[in-house]
């Protein structure tokens, strides 16, 4: 599932085209606010690893991301330790990996938060645009709200994978941000 294209400057171009709304709608706030809380960085910052970033690339991703809010040294203070640590660099060498749906569905945040599932966080009228915003076809666009509705978030998601992609029924559900992904590149090469 990794293709060889993942760097800080093309990572906005593939997060309009491959991303999940989950991802998407982060890397979207994290460029207008210049900032995404820790919830919200470990779910983005774990699925870019995923997808093969690499880790001197998601430092400067995020560094550049993060000024002119915050400094360049203040950033390598502050941040750049839990980026080393997500990719294994730092303390006990774990090598994280990325969470599934289920887990990120499950993810309450307060105000302020960004992370979680937005087919369950957001508002209608918020993921209505957020869909349209990717050209999602209209009518799946009314399949995801409605779908997202019924508490039915994946399917909601498959939904929007539909109506982005414009293709029929999607043989399997999604169940992982990075399956989205890999679906999504598979299908469109250009
Ligand atoms: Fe992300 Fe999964 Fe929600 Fe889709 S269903 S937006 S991949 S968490």
């Amino acid at each position: 599932t990794k293709y060889g294209d993942v760097s800080a400057a093309n990572l906005h171009h593939l997060a309009v085209r491959h991303f999940p709304l989950c991802m998407s709608h982060l890397m979207g706030t994290l460029h207008s606010e210049r900032h995404l809380r820790h919830g919200g960085r470990q779910q983005l910052g774990l699925f870019l690893k995923a997808i093969g970033l690499p880790m001197e690339e998601a430092l400067l991703f995020w560094r550049s991301e993060f000024a002119p809010r915050t400094p360049s040294d203040q950033f390598d203070k502050q941040y750049a330790y839990n980026i080393r640590h997500n990719y294994g660099r730092e303390g006990k060498r774990t090598d994280y990996t990325a969470h599934n749906c289920t887990t990120i569905v499950g993810f309450s945040g307060g105000l302020g938060d960004h992370h979680g599932c937005p087919y369950r966080r957001l508002d209608e009228t918020s993921l209505r645009a957020a869909l349209s915003r990717l050209h999602c076809d209209d009518g799946k666009v009314e399949e995801a709200v409605s779908k997202a509705r019924d508490g039915h978030y994946q399917l909601a998601c498959a939904a929007a994978f539909e109506g982005i992609h414009r293709v029929p029924e999607l043989d399997v559900g999604i169940s992982a941000p990075l399956q989205y992904y890999a679906e999504s590149r598979r299908i469109c090469t250009e």
